[in-house]
């Protein structure tokens, strides 16, 4: 296993003594080069996260540890970091080159040495031309580069981003979210996003960090984090997902990496395929399935014994048709592809079925890595 860049040890803050603390015990490791997203709603304790990295407050407990080094105490003009926030604040009064240049000029770089970093900086984020241009004379997302270029150009041990997204326009947000991914990649910066768009973490984290209440809930690959997700608030929170109730039966065998295929007994439905951790036969369990992953017939009823439902609610958006199918009292939400075939009707009857790799069983109680 590669040696960890970054290393959150038990790391907390409270705010005032008697609160409740807004991160709490957390732990993570970051290798070198990666991409880590915090990711979670509203008040989970992100930015608090990325501020005691940064060293802007200090922690109630616990340590930060940086290529080996215990960090939790050192200022924060000592630890080399590169940070981009959400009002990117840039120097108005100074132009883009003046502006990339001042880490340099702080940290005492020569002249030359100085000119030489600027313009890779810029070139980096593919505004050399802009290099004489007033702060102000630039758009959102050209301002976005160049507090990006300000960052990198001091070549940082981190690069620390918190939503530094969340200013621009939906367009010009995708845009930069490639960007700066191509950036991160080429650089190898390693690098803590914090974002509460899911989408945001899913295309552009190597690891995403999914938060709740001042906890990782899970840490993970995006396809691990979306397909395999250890709790139901990750799944809801990272696309959508249906939950179902079920007993399992018993085992059936292997599947990928160290889980296992089991026989279920959906509660009140039916018997069907899932997959899971091993050691899950004779549990309850609750079962998650992507709407997109059902299987929807809407003809007749298959050989393979589908959950049979109603069609409730449609919804069509041209290329996807979502349908939410009432299935023994349970809504269960379906998305198809639309076809020439046309759209079924309200009241129409639907068969239910999925394939078992599918349908993962949830198995853990929330917690940290
Ligand atoms: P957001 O996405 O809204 O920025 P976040 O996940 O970054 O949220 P934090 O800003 O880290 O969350 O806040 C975590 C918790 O700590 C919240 O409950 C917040 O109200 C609280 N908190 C943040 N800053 C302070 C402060 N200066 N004093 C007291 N409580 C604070």
């Amino acid at each position: 296993m590669n040696a960890s860049k970054l290393s959150i040890v038990d790391l907390t803050k409270r705010y005032a003594p008697g609160m409740e603390p807004a991160v709490n015990r957390l732990n993570m490791h970051v290798e070198e080069g990666h991409l880590v997203a915090l990711l979670g709603p509203s008040g989970c304790g992100k930015t608090t996260t990325l501020r005691m990295v940064a060293g802007l407050m200090d922690p109630t407990a616990g340590s930060i540890i940086v290529d080996g080094k215990d960090i939790t105490h050192t200022p924060v003009n000592k630890r080399g970091m590169g940070m981009v926030f959400q009002s990117y604040a840039l120097f108005p009064h100074m132009d883009v080159e003046q502006n990339v240049a001042f880490g340099l000029q702080m940290r005492k770089v020569s002249g030359a040495e100085q000119r030489r970093r600027v313009e890779e900086a810029l070139d980096m984020v593919q505004l050399g031309h802009l290099a004489k241009r007033r702060v102000r004379e630039l758009s959102g997302g050209q301002q976005q580069r160049i507090a990006l270029a300000r960052a990198l150009v001091v070549e940082p041990t981190l690069l620390l981003l918190d939503e530094p997204l969340s200013n621009l326009d939906a367009k010009l947000r995708e845009t930069m979210r490639s960007e700066i991914r191509s950036i991160q990649q080429r650089t190898r910066a390693t690098t803590l996003f914090v974002t509460h768009d899911q989408d945001e973490a899913l295309d552009m984290a190597d690891r995403i960090a999914v938060m709740n209440g001042g906890l990782i809930e899970q840490f993970g690959s995006p396809t691990e984090v979306y397909e395999r997700p250890r709790t139901r608030f990750v799944a809801n929170f990272i696309g959508q997902a249906n939950f179902l109730n079920a007993t399992v039966l018993s085992e059936d065998g292997p599947a990928s990496g160290d889980e296992r295929f089991y026989k279920v007994q959906v509660d009140g439905l039916g018997r069907c395929g899932a997959v899971g951790r091993p050691g899950l036969a004779g549990n309850s369990q609750e079962l998650v399935i992507r709407p997109h992953r059902l299987k929807v017939d809407l003809q007749a009823k298959p050989e393979d014994d589908p959950l049979a439902g109603t069609i409730e609610r449609i919804s069509y958006t041209g290329d996807m048709l979502g349908l939410s199918i009432r299935v023994a009292g349970q809504l269960i939400d379906a998305q198809l592809l639309t076809s020439s075939a046309g759209v079924p009707r309200l009241g129409d009857s639907a068969y239910l079925s999925w394939e078992p790799a599918d349908a993962y069983l949830i198995s853990e109680t929330p917690g940290e890595e």
